[in-house]
């Protein structure tokens, strides 16, 4: 393991806290996934590259990261309220499928978005409708803790009762007699005691699509049990991180607390993390605003909203660009400045990989360009290490990547750095841009071979000085969004910038 020390914003505390794992080198991390009835877009990106970041940073420092993200295919209703139609189910009646067919459907299509994105698939992906068992097990203690009741047929989580032994709203930071003066009163046909009550069980309608016997009826979870049963099952009562987005953290987090406290006696996580927003525009996305983007949209260009398409890894990397803590803003001019940083980026990742340590003689170390380097490698970790600071970590790879560029161009011998600091920078360059941030080039296959080709009969047209040749293999290949570049001893290509 690294000797760096990692810190942590727990939204629980409110604070950075050390990351110490419950049982090192292990780490368990449980991140709410997607509710499966509609294309994935912008806000599922921010939160599934956020976690792909902590996984692959806490990997890449030597940790064993068990990573369990979950699809919620039933339950979910809409405004994510106890009352109402299971969106999944409407979406099937819609369309004339099964339920199962739908949530199928939009699963496959959230995973080959992410795969574009280049996150790492989880572990364990549990899915809510294999977890019906496990779900009526936890309503049953609860109920035998004494804190639920049931009423025709559905069980509901007693929250007044819950808060006079631990604290309801700790995570949000609220308090319960400001909740309860904020929502709407119950009207008579509500079956709760409090508003503040969730639904751990729910009595199925006739109509109602998805439902599973249970002791107290025919009926369906409530949509925060599901994380409660399959985060205690897989990763046990009490693990290291809970993720999620902000918009998550209440009530569907709170109450996850609330349930893990009731049957399990603890807190189901020690540090909970969360992803902030991305607006668009300076707008909260909403289909009602006509700035709903969906990825597919985003990839395509296809939106009025886009003045171009923008590849997967641009997306990524804009994303990259921000403090996952921090709002995020959407817009043309910020992803084509993201278009362009990702293509120098990726540029540096080509020639580093190309490059290798040879003493000039009369070259003799620079101790100024060392320190320089160092300051620059140690900034990347200490910028991840304070919460995951992606943005800072990638200025400080442009520093070492502004090295990278003079050694390449011959305006710096890779002498002044020494074998040793030369070496470690080119590897930790690489290594930090693939396995960390996840950037990797977009290209087709069999690109590089191709070019060589080009680039072959490219320079020969310049021996044979046919310049009109030597424009035309230019200019077609800028089209492509290829730069040939004539360098003193070498002719190379890189990606437009
Ligand atoms: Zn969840």
């Amino acid at each position: 393991m690294q000797s760096h020390q990692l810190n942590v914003y727990n939204t629980l505390s409110r604070k950075k806290e050390l990351f110490e794992p419950i049982n090192p080198p292990n780490v368990g991390m449980y991140v709410c996934g997607p509710t499966v009835y509609g294309d994935a877009h912008l806000g599922h990106a921010r939160a599934a590259v956020t976690f792909d970041i902590v996984y692959r940073y806490l990997k890449y420092s030597g940790y064993k990261v068990r990573y369990v993200r979950n699809i919620t295919d039933v339950g979910h209703l809409e405004a994510d309220a106890d009352e109402g139609e299971d969106k999944i189910a409407k979406k099937a009646k819609l369309e004339q499928l099964e339920p199962m067919e739908v949530s199928q459907f939009y699963a496959d299509s959230y995973h080959r978005d992410m795969e574009l994105l280049n996150t790492l698939r989880p572990h364990i992906e549990p899915r809510a409708t294999g977890h019906i068992p496990e779900q009526i097990k936890l309503v049953e203690n609860i109920l035998k803790e004494g804190l639920a009741y049931e009423v025709n047929g559905s069980v509901y989580f007693d929250v007044m009762k819950y808060n006079n032994k631990k604290k309801y709203g700790r995570l949000s930071g609220r308090v319960i007699e400001e909740l309860l003066s904020g929502s709407r009163e119950l009207d008579g046909q509500s079956e709760k005691r409090t508003p503040l009550d969730f639904a751990l069980w729910k009595k199925a309608s006739p109509e109602h699509l998805m439902k599973w016997e249970s002791p107290w009826s025919l009926g369906f979870p409530g949509w925060h049990l599901e994380c409660t049963a399959m985060s205690s099952k897989y990763l046990g009562d009490h693990f290291d991180i809970h993720g999620g987005g902000m918009d998550l953290m209440f009530p569907h987090h709170e109450c996850e607390i609330a349930q893990g406290n009731a049957c399990h006696h603890t807190d189901p996580a020690k540090y909970w993390m969360h992803n902030n927003m991305i607006t668009i525009n300076g707008q909260k996305m909403g289909k009602s605003l006509g700035n709903f983007i969906t990825l597919q949209e985003l990839f395509s260009g296809d939106h009025k909203v886009l003045e171009q398409a923008y590849s997967p890894m641009t997306v990524r990397y804009f994303i990259l660009t921000a403090h996952y803590r921090s709002t995020l803003d959407f817009s043309n001019q910020a992803l084509q400045a993201a278009r362009k940083g990702y293509k120098k980026l990726i540029n540096g990742y080509r020639i580093a990989k190309s490059l290798t340590y040879s003493q000039e003689e009369n070259v003799p170390p620079d101790e100024k360009q060392i320190e320089q380097v160092r300051k620059s490698l140690g900034g990347i970790f200490r910028a991840m290490d304070d919460d995951f600071n992606s943005a800072q970590a990638i200025g400080h790879l442009f520093n070492v990547l502004k090295k990278i560029n003079a050694t390449y161009t011959g305006q710096l011998s890779a002498s002044v750095f020494g074998k040793e600091v030369f070496e470690s920078m080119i590897s930790t360059f690489i290594a930090f841009t693939e396995e960390v941030l996840g950037l990797v080039e977009e290209k087709p296959d069999e690109q590089d071979k191709l070019l060589g080709v080009i680039l072959k009969i490219y320079t020969q047209a310049k021996q044979a000085r046919n310049y009109q040749k030597v424009d035309e293999i230019r200019n077609e290949l800028k089209q492509m969004g290829i730069i040939v570049k004539d360098m003193k001893n070498k002719i190379d290509w890189a990606y437009e910038e």
